[in-house]
């Protein structure tokens, strides 16, 4: 496996490998890796891609600074797990190569309006236009590639489509789908910064979500529902959403037809997120 932190050697390696006609899968990450993380490198691998990942806390994402110093930082960890899952190449870029001029503000910023302010954008103001800035970047120096990312950040992906659309960037957004842990826990790096009983509690996450799942039901008793089995579980409950799932609109009542419940939940100070697909209908009789 490759190591490189430059923008520049960076920018020279996915060049060659086009250039020997092989297609770059990049695959953003903030490090923490697990197996979420693989299984984007694996697909990736899978479509007979060079895996080009990157691994860079973005400060410019975190609307709070107590977030970004807790976010979990493996790098050792990391490296073994990115070689053991064919990674290509791993990118590290120091702060000073990504954003020269932190913490100032940069002049030019990426606002994805609209689904930006939405769900978690609502409760984490700058949070999509810091994600929005540091993908384009990424996507700038990485070039014509295929892009990877998590359906457990859902809106994230939406985001990112809708920038690439607007921006006419030569990428190919790929999407994968959420993996858990065996007892439905959403794998997440800030899942290691949960106590065990906070860690339980958060089981109630997957649980809404199977719930609704199963119930069907108008959204507004979806979300009801959700809302409550997460204060069973004594969490401060972010959003309990129905949305369509591509402009994010929130369900009404009368619609009919497959949604995306999104879920946001604070446990002791840790935000967790999880999403799911859920069919939506009127309410019975
Ligand atoms: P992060 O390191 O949290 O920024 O995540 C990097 C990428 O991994 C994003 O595209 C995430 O959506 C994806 N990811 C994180 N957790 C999971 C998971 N449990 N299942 C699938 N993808 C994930």
């Amino acid at each position: 496996m490759e190591r490189l932190s430059t923008l520049g050697a960076w920018r020279e390696y996915a060049g060659s490998q086009r250039a020997a006609g092989r297609r770059v899968g990049l695959v953003p990450t903030m490090g923490a890796l697990h197996a979420g993380h693989s299984s984007l490198f694996e697909a990736a691998k899978q479509n007979g891609d060079v895996v080009l990942a990157t691994i860079f806390v973005n400060p410019r994402q975190f609307n709070d600074v107590g977030d970004l110093n807790a976010y979990p930082r493996t790098p050792q960890l990391d490296h073994h797990t990115a070689e053991q899952h064919g990674v290509d190449c791993l990118v590290e870029p120091t702060l000073a190569e990504m954003w020269p001029d932190y913490p100032a503000p940069t002049s030019t910023t990426v606002s994805v309006r609209g689904i930006s302010d939405t769900l978690e954008g609502a409760g984490r103001p700058g949070h999509f236009d810091g994600v929005a800035s540091v993908v384009a970047k990424l996507f700038a120096v990485t070039g014509p590639c295929r892009a990877y990312f998590g359906e457990k950040d859902f809106q994230q992906i939406v985001v990112v489509r809708q920038m690439v659309r607007d921006l006419a960037l030569d990428v190919e957004v790929v999407s994968c789908p959420i993996v858990r842990d065996g007892d439905g826990l959403a794998l997440s790096s800030r899942n290691l910064l949960l106590s065990p009983p906070a860690r339980t509690r958060g089981l109630a996450l997957s649980r809404a979500l199977r719930d609704v799942q199963s119930s069907r039901g108008p959204a507004s008793a979806q979300r009801a529902r959700m809302r409550q089995i997460l204060e069973e579980s004594d969490i401060d409950v972010a959003y309990a959403e129905v949305v369509d799932p591509v402009t994010l609109v929130p369900t009404v009542d009368d619609e009919v037809g497959e949604r995306r419940a999104l879920l946001a939940g604070i446990i002791d100070g840790v935000r967790l997120i999880d999403n799911a697909a859920v069919f939506v209908e009127a309410g019975r009789t």
